[in-house]
């Protein structure tokens, strides 16, 4: 690989060429239109938008230096260590294989085949996000290292790579666990003809919520839908009210907010309009890229 490519590969810089990434150049295209056409329905100065108190204030600052030390820790010390989806596949091949003996594949028209199992990943893969999310909030240990992404005093799309490592970690092992038992099941019933239904090798429902803007939800721009459709997907106001010092209880959703009104955690945006980010404790410091990957294990200590 030539240098310059593999230096940013470490910084996290290809991450605007990469589609399974929130970064990527395309989603930011249309989430820069959806935000002109937000700013001329609303009649608000599209130039209200770039406003360096947001952009340049600290913690966007910190966000933007965090996202690079964030990165090389990711490549070199979590990457090596990472569940990978083909080893969960395996197992759970063995496990079905041990449970039910051999399986006589099931022949059925392949697109039906194509179209359960990305369904089936989309499905499996945001409500464990949710579970996943709900546990960093209400397990106290977990929320030491989840309090970090909830530090943020703005917000701007690359917050949402405001994350302890070890909670990358952890969603990291979900995504391996989820993906490898769903590919396992359906290789075993299916056969190994697997295939999703994809855009640029990205989840094809994954990919239209990404161009939708996903990139809103960590922005100055409260865009609520109206409150039936809030009540199926996650709209960027509300995950900026999860937020805020108040929300921390509500809106752990992904893409879907289904999981949120069927475990009774969900707010709709019309019920609020006040929102002051940051995080309630005022002892607890996330000042520096340091303190971001330090003060977790600080106050875990603080608590012995
Ligand atoms: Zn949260
Ligand atoms: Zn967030």
């Amino acid at each position: 690989m030539p240098m310059v490519i593999e230096g940013s590969h470490w910084l996290g810089l290809d991450y605007l060429f990469n589609p399974q990434k929130r970064l990527y150049w395309g989603y930011l295209l249309s989430t820069a239109g959806i935000v002109i056409v937000y700013c001329l329905l609303k009649r608000q100065p599209i130039t209200s938008t770039l406003d360096k108190k947001i952009w340049w204030h600290p913690s966007a600052r910190l966000d933007y230096s965090y996202f690079i030390v964030a990165s090389i820790i990711k490549m070199s010390l979590l990457l090596p260590w990472m569940l990978g989806v083909g080893e969960v596949t395996y197992w759970t091949l063995q496990l079905m294989e041990a449970l039910l003996g051999y399986q006589q594949k099931i022949i059925i028209d392949r697109q039906w085949v194509v179209l359960s199992y990305t369904l089936a990943l989309f499905l499996l893969s945001d409500l464990s996000r949710y579970c996943l999310h709900r546990l960093m909030h209400t397990i106290p240990f977990l929320w030491k290292f989840h309090q970090v992404h909830h530090s943020a005093e703005v917000l701007t799309p690359v917050t949402f790579y405001r994350v302890h490592p070890l909670e990358n970690f952890l969603f990291g092992f979900r995504y391996a666990l989820v993906t490898g038992f769903i590919t396992g099941i359906f290789i075993h019933f299916y056969g190994a003809n697997l295939a999703i239904l994809d855009i640029i090798g990205v989840n094809i429902i994954v990919f239209v919520f990404h161009i939708l803007g996903d990139n809103l939800r960590h922005s100055t721009i409260h865009l609520g839908y109206f409150d039936t459709l809030e009540k199926w997907l996650i709209s960027p106001a509300q995950h900026q009210y999860h937020h805020t010092v108040t929300g921390t209880t509500v809106n752990y959703g992904g893409i879907l907010s289904l999981w949120d009104r069927l475990f009774g955690s969900l707010r709709l945006s019309s019920q609020e309009d006040h929102y002051h980010y940051g995080l309630n404790e005022i002892t607890t410091r996330f000042n520096s890229v340091w303190q971001l990957l330090t003060q977790p294990f600080i106050l875990l200590k603080k608590e012995r």
